[in-house]
């Protein structure tokens, strides 16, 4: 007589990277005839893919194993582990702060953590599986549930070493991808009528410098650009070090590469991006943007600003405050500075009150919501191509995005249409919010 399947539930917070990461161990975990289910109440296992990044997605994590914690207690037979950065980050000193959990498992080395997972297979002592040596590269996935797009991971860790950053001791050095397997992968996936696929890495336009040979990030995009089919490459965290004149002209040339770059600049003022340790000024940034501006095809941009960094007074703000103000950015997203131990920034002077940070992130966001609804209502009454990304729950509605918009973070367009997630069609705007559009289907309109 067959046994019977183990049951999972698993729950991933933090990036899409994190996400990729679980992706892997699902499918291992399938692999393995374990039954994956959507409430922890009918699994025998529980896991949390935690992120660490920041005091806030600790805490978030913290809730998340607190609230499986106390279904781990009223049911003892079940199990729960918690995964990734946060292991990573503290090891087995998270058994004593969640004594409820059975296990902890690292991300430096997916492969050998499931495989001690496998090994623990419901044994009454506690596990721990932090490989202290970095993987090459962990594996991507192949079976996103984010259809129609997926995020593909081209790299894992950072060498950048910026000041407040503690993702490089959590996800280690700079490793790519062999470019055999990221193209091997994004076939597989547009062969499964994916449309987009979301190039993902901390470190994106670093790609292949670990790997000479010529491999970089141009190439893959060439090579990716050659897939035939009717699909979308977008390149996620673009350090601005690497945005060099020709990848603006590979963006801007290449058919199936999406017009839309997201470069953190983390900030304007050259004394804090030089304690911040980003390794460039406001000067290249400017060189950038004309760079982005010299190209036949407009590139649309995504940023992220940090507010409160140490030691940003009042003169340091004013001038990122005037450079978003110019209105150069479509997306823009602002983080609040958090303190994080173990990196340079934590013992910077001059740390800046919570409540100022938090005010001029506010500020920020104000003036860029100003910009962004005034630049979404000069495009009512326009046409754009968009992607039906999926229904909305009021039926016959459903949810579109443009090539300018990135999934989860940029705009979404709603309208009443038949399509099918994974169609593309043209759309009119008719109405603009500050994050969203009501469109109608334009189907006289041929681009
Ligand atoms: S580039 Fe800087 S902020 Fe981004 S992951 Fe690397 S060290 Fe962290």
């Amino acid at each position: 007589m067959e046994r019977e399947s183990k049951k999972f539930y698993f729950l991933s917070l933090g990036c899409p990277k994190n996400d990729v990461d679980s992706e892997l161990w699902i499918n291992k975990l399938e692999e393995y005839n374990y039954k994956s289910v959507k409430h922890p109440d009918d699994a025998d296992f529980l896991f949390v893919n935690t992120c660490a990044f920041i005091k806030d997605a600790r805490l978030e994590s913290t809730e998340a194993i607190q609230k499986l914690g106390e279904i781990r207690t009223k049911f003892p037979e079940k199990k729960l582990f918690i995964l990734g950065c946060w292991p990573q980050r503290e090891g087995k000193k998270l058994l004593h702060l969640f004594p409820q959990v059975d296990g902890i498992f690292g991300n430096s080395d997916l492969e050998q953590t499931i495989d001690a997972f496998k090994r623990f297979n419901g044994s009454r002592s506690k596990v721990v599986c932090v490989p202290d040596k970095f993987a090459v590269c962990n594996p991507t996935f192949h079976k996103p549930d984010t259809f129609p797009y997926a995020f593909l991971k081209i790299a894992e860790g950072c060498d950048n070493h910026c000041s407040y950053c503690i993702l490089p001791k959590i996800r280690g050095p700079f490793r790519s991808l062999p470019e055999s397997e990221i193209l091997r992968r994004a076939k597989f996936l547009i062969e499964k009528n994916y449309k987009e696929l979301i190039l993902i890495a901390q470190d994106s336009t670093a790609y292949g410098k670990d790997l000479g040979n010529g491999y970089n990030i141009i190439r893959l995009l060439h090579k990716l650009d050659d897939i035939p089919g009717d699909f979308l490459i977008r390149v996620m965290y673009a350090h601005p070090k690497g945005v060099t004149p020709e990848l603006i002209q590979t963006i801007s040339d290449l058919p199936k590469i999406a017009k839309y770059l997201d470069i953190p600049f983390q900030h304007f003022d050259n004394e804090i991006l030089q304690s911040m340790n980003r390794k460039y000024t406001s000067e290249d940034i400017e060189i950038i943007l004309e760079n982005l501006n010299s190209v036949k095809n407009r590139i649309v941009l995504r940023t992220t600003f940090i507010v409160g960094f140490p030691g940003e007074f009042e003169e340091h703000f004013e001038k990122l405050y005037d450079f978003i103000s110019r209105g150069e950015f479509t997306h823009v997203g602002v983080f609040q500075y958090s303190l994080e131990e173990d990196t340079p920034a934590y013992s910077m002077p001059n740390q800046i009150p919570q409540d100022i940070a938090s005010l001029r992130k506010e500020q920020l966001e104000m003036i860029q919501d100003e910009i962004i609804l005034k630049r979404n209502k000069s495009m009512v009454g326009k046409v754009f191509r968009a992607l039906i990304e999926r229904q909305t729950i009021r039926k016959g509605f459903v949810i579109a995005r443009m090539e300018e918009d990135a999934p989860q973070i940029d705009r979404i367009i709603k309208l009443k249409s038949k399509l099918k997630p994974g169609e593309w069609c043209n759309v009119r705007l008719v109405k603009a919010l500050a994050h969203e559009f009501l469109g109608i289907e334009d189907r006289n309109y041929h681009t």
